[in-house]
């Protein structure tokens, strides 16, 4: 493709072809930059994380937050986790990222607990991890360390790391249920969606993708489809949570329609822990 491309730009004129060449360089530099700076990232303190919180519609309380990973590069930057994350699952890195993220959430959720925040942690992880035969002893290890309660912790999973092979995924969701962490399914709607993952997957919680959140209360066929999701979850005991909710009239929207749970910029971006701790510690010692 490369090649047609690059054959179609030069007899299409000069100016085109310099400027094809120039992308597809910068790409290949900025690649080559990421690569080998992301080797060293965890040791040059690169990555930290953000939490967004989750609310009961409701109440308006804060039931838990979204761990999100971020990083900086020396020269280019903030660079968002869905340009990362695919580089380290291809450099083999995302193991030892993934435990650094469990360590800083379970370090963190015990921090909060100290301080009278007892909240969820929702921590995403790669279906490559799920791979790893000593994921589920590493996690636990994690949390005996910290002194954390594995009830706490949720980890969320897109459609596609279930795609993989529904028995061997299986058997290890059941392990993580087994040792009390819950499992939620990320982005619900946004893959190839079947009814298969609430058929045949142990899980707790869905999170509806927030494309189907996007065009409501206007969008007649997602509010049916919304309505629906709701609906079946909650005749199986699953949770669920909508993303991306935005507007005063989406949440308002979603709670008509007998949706528990949201995450979104209308409640709040993801936070720092000390944006987070002013927001939701209320200290009566000052
Ligand atoms: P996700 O797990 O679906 O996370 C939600 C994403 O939506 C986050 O983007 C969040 O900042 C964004 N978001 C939250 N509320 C709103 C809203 O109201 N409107 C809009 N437009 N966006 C909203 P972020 O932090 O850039 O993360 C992107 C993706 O990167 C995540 O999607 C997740 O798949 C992945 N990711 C993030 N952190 C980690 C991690 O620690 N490990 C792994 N494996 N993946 C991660
Ligand atoms: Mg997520
Ligand atoms: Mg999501
Ligand atoms: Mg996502």
């Amino acid at each position: 493709h490369g090649d047609q491309a690059l054959y179609q730009a030069k007899t299409e004129g000069r100016n085109k072809f310099y400027f094809y060449e120039k992308t597809l360089t910068e790409h290949m530099q900025r690649l080559i930059l990421l690569e080998n700076h992301l080797k060293q990232a965890l040791e040059q303190n690169a990555f930290h994380l953000v939490y967004q919180p989750q609310i009961e519609l409701a109440t308006g309380q804060l039931i838990g937050v979204e761990a999100l990973l971020r990083y900086t590069h020396p020269t280019l930057g903030a660079v968002s986790p869905i340009e990362f994350i695919p580089i380290c699952e291809r450099l083999n890195m995302i193991d030892e990222i993934t435990e650094w993220v469990l360590q800083e959430a379970a370090r963190q959720l015990k921090d909060w607990k100290e301080k009278g925040l007892h909240i969820r942690m929702a921590v995403n992880i790669s279906p490559l991890n799920l791979e790893n035969k000593t994921f589920i002893n590493k996690l636990i290890s994690i949390f005996e360390k910290n002194h954390c309660d594995l009830h706490d912790l949720e980890l969320e999973l897109t459609e596609t790391a279930l795609a993989k092979s529904i028995e061997e995924v299986s058997k290890v969701l059941e392990k993580l249920r087994e040792i009390g962490v819950r499992i939620a399914l990320d982005d619900f709607g946004s893959g190839y969606s079947s009814l298969v993952y609430f058929k045949d997957f142990p899980i707790d919680k869905i999170k509806v993708d927030r494309s189907f959140v996007k065009e409501i209360p206007k969008k007649e066929r997602d509010i049916a489809i919304l309505d629906s999701i709701i609906l079946l979850s909650k005749r199986l005991g699953i949770e669920v949570i909508c993303e991306g909710v935005e507007t005063e009239e989406q949440a308002s929207y979603l709670q008509m329609l007998g949706c528990e749970f949201a995450q979104g910029y209308y409640f709040s971006r993801p936070l720092t822990k000390k944006e987070l701790e002013n927001k939701y510690i209320t200290t009566n010692i000052k």
